[in-house]
């Protein structure tokens, strides 16, 4: 099987409280090395303690995952303060903390805790180079089938079930892309 590592760094903006955080980067840690994300795909996700750890990888094989509360990504990002943004210039996924802590409503239909597990799954599938997926949400033939991760299932999900993890193929199509 393809293989393949990434580093990853957690970061919370300066005004995130110290144990909001902690708990977001362990969040993120618990989804990188579940086997349902895209570890499943054979990739391996190595914790940074600082993006030093960086200079062991190729450039687009290291990403910081960050807690940016609303009021900054309005500055970042004014176009869509509300959502979620991974740079891929920067390499620096934005995770808004307003979606994050739930005062940011969202159409996921997912509970919070799952919630943070698909925009954490969802950004860094952008990381990995995946786009949005083209289907579209209002098609009948959808019912009872998982919403795929890389549909923007924030501002929707349609006829989908809600789901917080990659889909069977969506782990299929990556496993090939790195062969
Ligand atoms: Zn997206």
């Amino acid at each position: 099987m393809a293989h393949k590592t990434y580093y990853y760094a957690v970061q919370a903006h300066k005004s995130v409280p110290v144990q909001d955080g902690v708990e977001f980067r362990r969040e993120v840690q618990r989804v990188l090395a579940d086997a349902r994300g895209w570890s499943g795909a054979g990739i391996e996700f190595v914790f940074s303690p600082s993006t030093e750890d960086f200079k062991k990888a190729p450039w687009k094989n290291a990403i910081v995952i960050r807690l940016t509360p609303e009021s900054k990504m309005r500055q970042l990002f004014p176009g869509f303060p509300q959502l979620s943004v991974c740079n891929m210039v920067t390499r620096v996924i934005h995770i808004n903390q307003g979606r994050w802590d739930g005062s940011l409503p969202n159409q996921s239909k997912l509970s919070l805790p799952d919630y943070r597990a698909y925009v954490i799954n969802h950004e860094v599938g952008h990381a990995l180079g995946k786009g949005h997926s083209a289907v579209n949400i209002h098609s009948e033939s959808n019912k009872h089938k998982k919403a795929p991760i890389m549909v923007q299932q924030t501002l929707g999900i349609g006829h989908f079930l809600p789901n917080a993890w990659p889909t069977e193929p969506e782990l299929r199509e990556l496993k090939e892309e790195m062969k």
